[in-house]
């Protein structure tokens, strides 16, 4: 009988096999994972530095909804503020609103173990919004009203000199397509700007973070997510459309996101047709030979989308 003398041989060879695929998997997600918080600290930081969101002696209220994506951005601001060249205070404001099984215990306990310094504020939004708007309406335009009016209160009493959001880049350019498809405007989501109220400045420094990496990221630190559907509000179909939309262009020709967001940043007004931003009624020639201009009768030359092997160029 030759198995009991093979088998054991077999098996511990399976057993070294197997536990050394585990370490080199172990290994694989400690290197992907380290990449990921590198690369989130690196484009936060370019954020901040891009559109000049955090300055010297700042005080910056995070706004955390206990999703994943305010989690990740108190969580990445909290690294940046070890490392970055100015020193500023980070505050983390919660708004509760009252809605129905809200676990208010979560987010006190995670900010506290966090030892960040945090402000809980309780105004009870969803009791307002439900005597208000008939029932089957859409709640959130008055709940988002409500919710702004406080934070920006909130801003006041904490005497913070920066409000911080926690939309991403895919929040960004879904809401680009949804000012250009149903609002008939070139119009995205700054990433920088200056309350409604003129009161407050607002900033976002996920403005470059991809969501998929939010997610992973979200999931490598388990933080205690609150589900965001505890109103019973619809979810926003629009924008959910836009989604779909979007990651059915990457999907089909991967780099596509990346290079509608590049574009954000490269806006060239006199190719566009807004009188306002471009004096069209002016246009006068100068004479001189511009290396740069426009060829006006040649179709452009564009990139194709990118192809195995290398990139295409297409004619239109
Ligand atoms: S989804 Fe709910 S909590 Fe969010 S804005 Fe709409 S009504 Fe308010």
């Amino acid at each position: 009988m030759n198995a009991p003398w093979i088998a054991p041989e077999i098996a511990d060879a399976e057993v070294a096999d197997s536990a050394s695929d585990a370490a080199a998997r172990a290994l694989k997600i400690e290197r992907e994972t380290h990449k990921l918080e590198k690369r989130l600290c690196r484009q936060v930081g370019q954020a901040i530095v891009d559109f000049g969101m955090i300055e010297e002696g700042d005080r910056v209220m995070v706004c955390v909804s206990g999703g994943k994506d305010s989690y990740g951005m108190l969580d990445i601001l909290l690294k940046m503020q070890q490392r970055a060249p100015v020193n500023f205070e980070l505050i983390a404001v919660n708004l509760d609103q009252k809605q129905p099984g809200f676990p208010d215990h979560v987010l006190p306990a995670y900010l506290k173990q966090l030892g960040v310094p945090f402000h809980i504020e309780t105004q009870d939004t969803y009791s307002i919004v439900k005597k208000v708007i008939p029932e089957g309406k859409t709640m959130c335009s008055l709940c988002s009203r409500l919710r702004r009016g406080i934070l920006y209160r909130v801003a006041d009493e904490l005497k913070v000199t920066k409000i911080a959001l926690g939309h991403h880049r895919d929040d960004m350019l879904q809401t680009f397509f949804l000012n250009m498809f149903f609002g008939g405007k070139l119009k995205g989501m700054p990433p920088k700007l200056v309350s409604d109220d003129g009161g407050h400045i607002v900033i976002r420094p996920l403005a470059y973070v991809a969501e998929k990496d939010l997610t992973r990221w979200a999931a490598h630190r388990a933080f205690p997510i609150i589900p965001c559907t505890l109103c019973g509000s619809q979810e926003n179909l629009q924008r959910k459309q836009i989604g779909n939309m979007l990651r059915d262009w990457e999907k089909q020709y991967p780099g596509r996101i990346e290079s509608m967001f590049t574009a954000l940043q490269n806006v060239v007004p006199s190719h566009l047709m807004d009188t306002q931003r471009h004096d069209f009624q002016n246009i006068r020639t100068t004479g001189v030979p511009d290396p740069d201009g426009d060829t006006a009768f040649d179709a452009p030359e564009l990139p194709a989308a990118r192809a195995p092997g290398g990139v295409q160029l297409v004619q239109l």
